[in-house]
């Protein structure tokens, strides 16, 4: 449970504070704190003399000129989407470009450079506060919603200003703690291991996707963490310990200590289990079981070969879509698959296509936002609904599956129709490219579905008919199942995937996919947590997919299982119907 900490001031460097939020990438961060404010680009804000004052009105200017530039580029790209899709991009280019001639928005920043002698950074941040605020007091929801429009317009206006910002992490201290109200997973994707040490955030679930990247990159995270913006400051010695989730500020000698011996332990016993990366994952009585590795980032392949991992169970797409302002086009995404499927030499690489929505990409793709993301236009109906993107994506699967074993696997499936619609797109572009001499295996890929919704997992068998694989995907079956939003804060404590329900859902679909002859495998995070190892292969799972990280962990805990206890232990559990119990139950075996 997260705790609020004593009232504390803030700059006061000498107190030792210990914040408590969800620890969602295990490690020990020590570092300095970055302040991140993730919804303006920073900037530097320094009074202008007079007689410069035309010369920043100037700078303005071209960077209001450079705005205009790039919608119109982006207006072009809109142009080429279908009918309905690119007339909706049009309108809200359209009222962006609007914002940028001559609007309250422009003129408001001019007169502020004129009259509060601030640089042209300045002048829109504070523009863009006023409008918001003034927005935000209407209480209408179709005017709030353009809150976000003008913060876009801002921000592109601040980016184009300072030259910069587009890769906001680029210019950390080395040891960089990142400390924020939030980070988006696409902010999450620019952070680079090298150079940050970990982050925490105010908001924010265990099983975000912005908590799933932070494993994926290593890093210690805590997020949840409430309070801590109003004390840390740029520069503050931290220490976070992802696996607890506490966040110490101002940490005594004696603490970091105590911090520095246990980072050596972490890292001593994460050493210590690379050993078994070239070991089977075999239980005592001799199953076999498949270790693949989930991946957010092609640059995750050499972490996901370290790991002994047989294959990848889950590529997740989303990254090729992130921090960008246009649609990547076939080859782009063709040469990343294809590195990825070279490298991974002969082992199976499941890509799953793009699963926009939810906690993921939401706004980055300039659609408008759904009135619920997470019951909206999300995944494959999102792809359904605009052929091209699903077009240039199979294509270039197809094309990277020339070089490789490739599974193709579909996010968010409800219905068989779905899947069919899916396969017919498949089979077309295969046709095309086929026509156009441009080589592609000679029959289709495998083509499954992630079990993630409640219907899926009860209709299982329906989806057998018209699957290859399965891959349950237990992040969004816990949310979907519980009506837990997986990214909240605010309910992070409910979100419990050994809830009965959730249990059963797993359960019966395995049930579905053993009697079908499916391959199963699961791929929610979960499966990367040794204590719930022997429940999964009693439930029937025989394919677990993860974060690299976790690989040697659970293969050590594999390795001293036997399937008979396993079973044992399922059977136990499955008869409990008290979420504590189920609980007690993990812990003791
Ligand atoms: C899941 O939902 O369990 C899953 C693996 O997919 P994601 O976390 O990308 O939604
Ligand atoms: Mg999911």
């Amino acid at each position: 449970m997260k705790t609020e900490p004593p009232p504390t001031t803030p700059g006061d460097t000498t107190t030792e504070q210990v914040f408590e939020g969800v620890g969602v990438g295990p490690g020990i961060a020590i570092g300095v704190v970055h302040l991140h404010d993730a919804d303006m680009v920073s900037a530097p804000e320094y009074r202008v003399p007079v007689s410069r004052i035309p010369a920043e009105q100037r700078r303005f200017a071209q960077a209001v000129t450079a705005a205009r530039k790039q919608m119109s580029l982006l207006r072009q790209k809109a142009r080429r989407l279908p009918a309905a899709a690119g007339e909706e991009l049009g309108y809200l280019l359209e009222a962006y470009d609007q914002m940028l001639k001559g609007s309250r928005l422009i003129r408001g920043v001019e007169h502020r450079i004129e009259t509060e002698r601030v640089n042209a950074e300045a002048a829109v941040r504070r523009e863009i506060e006023q409008l918001v605020a003034a927005f935000a007091s209407m209480d209408d929801a179709y005017l709030a919603g353009r809150m976000v429009d003008v913060r876009e317009i801002g921000q592109r206006l601040v980016r184009n200003l300072t030259k910069t910002s587009t890769r906001p992490f680029d210019d950390l201290p080395r040891n960089a703690v990142v400390i924020s109200q939030e980070l988006t997973p696409a902010d999450t994707a620019l952070l680079d291991p090298h150079h940050v040490a970990g982050f925490a955030t105010q908001a924010g679930g265990a099983e975000s996707h912005t908590a799933i990247m932070a494993r994926s990159l290593g890093l210690p995270a805590a997020i949840g963490v409430p309070a801590l913006l109003r004390v840390a400051r740029s520069g503050d010695t931290v220490v976070i310990d992802g696996t607890t989730g506490q966040v110490i500020l101002h940490p005594t000698p004696e603490t970091l200590t105590i911090y520095r011996r246990k980072r050596a332990e972490f890292l001593r016993a994460r050493r210590a289990l690379g050993r078994l990366r070239d070991l089977p994952a075999v239980t005592t009585d001799g199953l076999r079981l498949g270790m693949m590795a989930n991946i957010e980032l092609p640059s995750e392949v050499d972490a996901v070969l370290a790991s002994g991992a047989e294959g990848i169970g889950l590529f997740r797409s989303e990254f090729l879509y992130m921090n960008r302002a246009g649609w990547p086009e076939e080859e782009e995404q063709y040469q990343i698959f294809r590195k990825v499927v070279e490298r991974m030499d002969g082992r199976p690489v499941t890509i799953r296509t793009l699963d926009a929505g939810g906690d993921k990409l939401e706004t980055s793709l300039g659609a408008s936002m759904p009135v619920n993301p997470a019951l909206g236009l999300r995944a494959v109906r999102f792809l359904l609904s605009r052929p091209d993107v699903l077009e240039a994506q199979l294509a270039a699967i197809l094309r990277a599956a020339a070089h490789g074993p490739v599974r193709i696997l579909l996010p968010m499936v409800t219905t068989a129709d779905e899947v069919l619609a899916v396969r017919s797109v498949a089979e077309r572009v295969k046709a095309r490219l086929t026509r156009a001499d441009i080589i592609v295996p000679s029959t289709m890929p495998p083509i499954g579905v992630m079990i993630e919704i409640p219907g899926a997992a009860l209709a299982a068998d329906s989806l057998a008919g018209v699957s290859d694989f399965f891959a349950i995907g237990t992040n969004d079956l816990t949310q979907y199942t519980l009506a837990i939003d997986r990214a909240d804060d605010a309910v992070a404590h409910l979100y419990n995937p050994l809830h009965p329900a959730v249990l059963r859902l797993i359960h019966f679909a395995t049930g579905a996919a053993l009697r079908a002859r499916l391959p199963v495998s699961l791929c929610g995070e979960m499966a990367g947590d040794p204590r719930l190892t022997g429940l999964l292969l009693g439930l029937g799972i025989r394919e677990l997919s993860m974060s690299a990280s976790n690989i040697p962990r659970v293969k050590h805990r594999i390795r001293r299982l036997s399937m008979t206890k396993a079973e044992d232990h399922a059977r136990h559990v499955m008869s409990e119907y008290d979420a504590c119990r189920i609980n007690d139950l993990i812990a003791a075996f």
